[in-house]
């Protein structure tokens, strides 16, 4: 098979400032080894994440360009609008600035005290608004989740026994929702199958509660049913999409993922009680109905960038170009979690250095090795981001390369696959951390680290 090039032409272009390595040692040791608190100058590769970094299209700008700035009614919001109700079927759809707007939203409207949101695995702003409202976050992954090396198909999968014994457990009325998140990020960025959604959709029937999807990457795990699950081979991913919504009774998403954006966000709810406080509260705190405290530019942006991410030909790229790295990382023996995500590549930062205890982050040092070998940013998903007082230490400590979209090259990629076998070369010289401050929550934003 011929290779699976980038399917588009660079039309404009950002220079990447270099550093080096004695540059680079001074800017850690500036920022308490968090990569959070460096200038994005200083970084030469930035996986730090793939929200809001992506790059794009002509098309898009050209919504920029058109777009009406109109308070209420914009004709920019009716045609985001009507482009995200033909792809998810909703029929109110709420704009927002980002994701966590969308969940802030939600859980101060069925949150609070005593109830119980379960999840595959709930993304950290997810985690933190169900917990600032009061209720507790409850991840049930199935257990090959938990296992780097194995490949099952559909790793983000939510393990449906647990969820059937938590609902006995606990009866509907603490439990308000119940979540997927697809594809689940803290997880490695591993897809949810059609078939598990629709198990999940049964049980939440069986009990009367209500299913959300946390849709961020919606047309990554469309674009993986398509090639992963049996008899889904010849749908359009459209359709797939549209069944996944169809199966659920609201979802909060990030724009700034698959709405091929840099801001956005949106709220879908079909419950039209809900529907009405949550209006109320978009317009106290985010801003009109018809704007969710975006301009008409970013709903323009959005309205084409809902229509862009379905294209097989953009999918056959994205998520290939994310293999592609982590198979070169696999044959140069560096354990990533198997197989490689959709948005990112995620590395087994424990087996990577087997000397760090997980209450010294691994993860750390790991993200701080890259920055100091090859002034790549990446992000640590584990002790720093998910410990702390009061939670369970994680089952995996991860070092998480995401791809923003439409961004890198296939050099730039080999690149980063080269400093990451440099760095392994070296691994036994990587040192453990210790936390030196920290907010009281969402830590690895802020925290400042000391090596040991
Ligand atoms: C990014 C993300 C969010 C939060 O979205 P923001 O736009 O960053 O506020 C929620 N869930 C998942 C799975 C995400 O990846």
């Amino acid at each position: 098979m011929p290779t699976i090039i980038e399917p588009f032409r660079i039309k404009s272009v950002e220079p990447i400032r270099m550093t080096t390595p004695e540059q680079r040692e001074g800017i850690l040791r500036e920022a308490g080894f968090n990569l959070f608190l460096i200038h994005a100058d200083d970084v030469v590769i930035d996986l730090l994440t793939d929200s809001g970094t992506g790059a794009m299209s002509s098309e898009q700008w050209a919504g920029v360009m058109r777009a009406d700035e109109s308070y209420a009614g914009a004709k920019s919001f009716y045609r985001f609008e009507e482009r995200l109700i033909g792809i998810t079927g909703f029929e109110h759809i709420l704009p927002t600035h980002q994701g966590r707007a969308s969940e802030r939203i939600l859980f101060e409207l069925i949150g609070g005290a005593g109830k119980v949101v379960p999840n595959n695995a709930h993304f950290d702003t997810t985690r933190a608004n169900i917990e600032h409202s009061g209720a507790e976050a409850v991840n049930l992954p199935i257990a090959e989740a938990a296992h780097p090396a194995d490949r099952h198909p559909f790793k983000g999968n939510m393990d449906i026994a647990a969820l059937e014994r938590l609902l006995a457990d606990l009866g509907p009325d603490r439990v308000p929702c119940v979540m997927l998140t697809i594809t689940n990020n803290s997880g490695g960025g591993q897809p949810v199958s059609l078939a598990n959604i629709r198990d999940a959709r049964a049980v939440c029937d069986r009990f009367g509660v209500p299913l959300f999807l946390d849709a961020c990457r919606f047309a990554e795990n469309a674009w993986f049913i398509k090639q992963r699950e049996e008899g889904q081979g010849s749908r359009p991913v459209s359709e797939i999409a549209r069944e996944m919504f169809d199966l659920a009774d609201g979802a909060t998403i990030s724009a700034k993922k698959d709405g091929l954006v840099n801001i956005g966000g949106v709220l879908l709810l079909r419950d039209p009680e809900l529907l009405r406080r949550a209006s109320e509260l978009l317009i106290l705190t985010e801003g009109y109905t018809t704007y969710g405290g975006l301009s008409g530019r970013d709903l323009e942006a959005m309205a084409q960038g809902f229509e862009e991410v379905l294209h097989e030909d953009y999918l056959r790229y994205r998520i290939r170009s994310t293999a592609y790295l982590g198979e070169r990382l696999l044959e140069a023996g560096i354990q990533i979690v198997e197989p490689p995500g959709g948005h990112a590549v995620y590395v087994d930062a424990k087996a990577f250095c087997p000397h760090i205890p997980p209450d010294r982050f691994p993860g750390q040092a790991v993200v701080a090795g890259l920055y100091r070998e090859g002034g790549i940013r990446s992000c640590e998903i584990g002790s720093v981001m998910f410990g702390g007082e009061g939670h369970e230490p994680p089952a995996m400590e991860l070092v998480r390369l995401a791809i923003p979209r439409r961004v890198y090259t296939q050099s730039h990629i080999d690149y980063v696959a080269e400093v990451f076998i440099a760095l392994k070369a070296k691994a036994d010289t990587l040192r453990g951390m210790r936390i030196v401050e920290q907010p009281p929550a969402l830590r690895h934003f802020t925290a400042r680290f000391e090596e040991l």
